[in-house]
């Protein structure tokens, strides 16, 4: 079968660099991803986002709750002065609280998430310097403090429930860390060994709230990955990619920007399979997801639409670019050649349906045509591009 040297450029990138779809995103879960987020997609940084605003949610409900039931005991240990301004600062905190767990805007905005795990924080932090302010003197002989100095170590504690990227995890720890520090310092007292045990007490929970924070990010990063990626050829799977059309129709309407999409299906395929075997196959899938993404460069809406289906979107591409990437994939495809299990030469080609968002078309509509687009392809004799 005479190959030459470079005739499988392709596929043996492919097989030698890390860098290529599955292998990749597994590898780089370990590091990165752990450290910080911007390399989480935008979808799964909107599902973090959520998760993490349904948590403070609850928790500042329950603290909205918790904080009024003190007032009996504060009663009992405190002076009148004392109590009244206590019976404030404890309202105020519940009234915060509920207000926080009140607040509904936009779930799925990472930025927001963040801002309500500072004010999740803020909130006791404020309460705590406050309360020491009020309470002052009469604090640590009479055992009073006890109820208000375990609150930086339950709000560092309960930051475990939160799935946090390492950096994210460190600032909140952080400045927990620099409220007590600081309140230390307020009242003189910073250089003592109690004032040291807390802080290292405080450390000590903080390190084990980000290790669980970790822990957390790390399996929902892999479960939203399996849920998401195609095994075989690293690229998303259809459930993402309708929703990625469904964002990027609504975008290109509210912009005005063109959308278009191309709809990639492999010519006789099975005819492939039937010859070569599914291993072969399955190699002809992963060259040619390659492909795509080589052949696509800033494109990263690509997915398998279903078993040698492909869907591109292409936001900001009118009909002509659109066609023309078309027509570059499948001129790329009569270069590519797969290695066959007796070491056969295996050329591929693809007919590519594409259509461009009219006005009034939504996402239905839209893969309904550029399906047609496919269809014509095929029925002209394959290896087209054709725009519907
Ligand atoms: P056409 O040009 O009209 O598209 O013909 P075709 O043979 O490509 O289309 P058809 O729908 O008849 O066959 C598609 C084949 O793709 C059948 C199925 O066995 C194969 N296939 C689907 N998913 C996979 C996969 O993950 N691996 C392998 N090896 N084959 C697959
Ligand atoms: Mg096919
Ligand atoms: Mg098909």
């Amino acid at each position: 079968m005479g190959n030459t040297a470079n005739e499988f450029t392709e596929q043996e990138q492919m097989l030698d660099e890390p860098r290529s779809g599955l292998r990749e995103w597994l590898q780089r879960t370990s590091l990165q991803d752990m450290v910080v987020s911007h390399h989480h997609s935008r979808d799964f940084n909107g599902s973090r986002a959520e998760y993490i605003y349904l948590r403070v949610r609850l928790l500042s409900f329950v603290f909205a709750l918790l904080a009024p039931l003190w007032i009996p005991i504060d009663l009992v240990l405190l002076s009148g002065a004392s109590f009244q301004q206590m019976l404030l600062l404890r309202l105020s905190f519940s009234g915060l609280f509920l207000a926080l767990g009140l607040w509904t805007t936009q779930p799925h905005s990472l930025a927001l998430a963040r801002l309500r795990v500072a004010l999740f924080i803020g909130i006791p932090g404020l309460f705590y310097i406050g309360s020491r302010l009020v309470l002052g003197g009469e604090a640590h002989d009479t055992g009073v403090l006890m109820g208000y100095s375990f609150l930086p170590y339950l709000v560092v504690s309960l930051l475990a429930l939160f799935p946090f990227a390492l950096i994210e995890g460190l600032a909140y720890a952080i400045t927990i860390g620099l409220v007590v520090v600081g309140t230390e310092l307020l009242f003189g007292t910073l250089f003592t060994v109690r004032a040291f045990s807390e802080i290292w007490l405080l450390g000590l929970l903080a390190s084990i709230a980000m290790w669980a924070e970790l822990a957390q990010l790390h399996m929902l990063l892999q479960l939203y990955r399996e849920a998401t990626r195609d095994a075989l050829t690293g690229l998303v799977n259809r459930a993402v990619l309708t929703k990625w059309l469904d964002l990027e129709v609504e975008r290109a309407r509210d912009t005005q920007r063109p959308l278009s999409v191309l709809l990639l299906d492999l010519d006789m395929f099975k005819r492939i399979n039937d010859t070569y075997g599914h291993l072969a196959g399955d190699l002809v899938l992963q060259v040619f997801a390659r492909l795509m993404i080589r052949e696509m460069p800033g494109i990263n809406l690509i997915g398998r639409y279903g078993g040698e289906e492909f869907l591109a979107i292409l936001p900001g591409k009118g009909e002509q670019q659109a066609l023309e990437l078309a027509n570059r994939i499948r001129a790329a495809c009569h270069k590519a050649r797969v290695r066959g299990p007796d070491e056969q030469s295996i050329g591929f080609t693809v007919s590519i349906g594409v259509a461009t968002l009219q006005p009034q078309e939504d996402t239905e509509a839209l893969l309904l045509r550029v399906d047609k687009g496919l269809y014509r392809a095929k029925e002209a004799g394959r290896d087209l591009a054709v725009m519907a």
